[in-house]
């Protein structure tokens, strides 16, 4: 063999064996649906749409689940990227809407005109925070989930409680309903999450925002999930997705004089979520990184 050839053949198998391929060590080239993703007030003060889009492109991202407050910068960024941008709606409609959303139903009819136009696909995000008003029996909350139902979109759900139960009784009231559990593996462990899939066949788990630099509690020290989320995850691979939720604010002090920095820390947290993907069985990756978001969001409504 001559000494160019068997430089080419080492080549080969260097290309072969994954080597020589910078960025590609957490799978790069598996498509990742980012499920979970902010363009809020707050972010556009520092980051452009422009950029957000660039980020998610550069990514590997086939599209980006996105909600905004106020809700009409999911609209915006969609506009800079019509083919990767999915808005859904935001009940917080202005900046501080967070505080007052569920008192009038100023919300509802918002939500109804947006989703009666089919500017947005979903509806969410929702939190409720333990401890804080509302509580999820509020009679605005009930009549965006019959929004949702009329209009069959998914809604996503932030809850912060010491179990299921709470998340239970409002799959259990909607059962046709699709919903979205925020951020699995903060307070809750997998058994309670076990026992939501068991209880409500229409949930769909997500795992953003539980990366080392915030909520932490999903991977080892070498990124890998932890034994009972593996179990789970690899058990149930049709209910499992995830996103990067680029808020930063989450980390500090809450302050409402501070942009946020979240989408600098894009690149960091999308390579995170491909690593713990890229551990799992090849069939599972493909469910977990983008075909459970395709599936319940339906798309690729003709963009691809
Ligand atoms: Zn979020």
């Amino acid at each position: 063999m001559s000494k160019l050839s068997s430089r080419h053949s080492i080549l080969i198998y260097l290309l072969l064996a994954g080597f020589y391929l910078p960025g590609t060590s957490a799978g790069v080239d598996l498509p990742f649906v980012d499920s979970h993703v902010h363009f809020n007030w707050d972010q556009k003060e520092i980051t452009e749409a422009s950029d957000v889009v660039a980020k998610l492109r550069r990514g590997g991202v086939v599209f980006a689940v996105v909600s905004s407050t106020p809700s009409e910068l999911a609209l915006e960024l969609q506009r800079a990227g019509p083919d990767i941008v999915l808005p859904i709606f935001s009940p917080y409609t202005h900046q501080l809407g967070r505080r007052d959303w569920y008192l009038n139903d100023s919300t509802l009819r918002r939500a109804e005109a947006g989703l009666r136009q089919g500017l947005y696909h979903g509806i969410g995000e929702v939190h409720f925070m333990a401890g804080f008003r509302p509580r999820p029996d509020n009679q605005i909350f009930e009549q965006l989930l019959q929004l949702a139902a009329r209009y069959d979109v998914p809604v996503l759900i932030h809850i912060d409680a010491a179990n299921e139960q709470m998340f239970l009784s409002i799959c259990r009231r909607y059962p046709d309903l699709k919903l979205i559990f925020a951020h699995a593996g903060g307070n809750l462990y997998p058994r309670h999450i076990r026992k939501l899939i068991a209880g409500c066949s229409n949930v769909t788990v997500e795992i953003s925002a539980r990366d080392p630099w915030r909520f932490d509690g999903l991977t080892d020290d070498d990124g890998r999930l932890l034994e009972g989320w593996r179990e789970l995850v690899i058990e149930f691979p049709g209910r499992f997705m995830t996103g990067t939720d680029p808020v930063w604010k989450v980390t500090r002090t809450q302050t409402w004089d501070q942009s946020d920095e979240g989408w600098d820390y894009f690149e960091q947290l999308i390579d995170y979520h491909r690593r713990w993907i890229d551990d799992l069985p090849p069939a599972v990756q493909q469910q977990i990184s983008h075909e459970n978001a395709r599936r319940l969001f339906g798309w690729p409504r003709g963009r691809e």
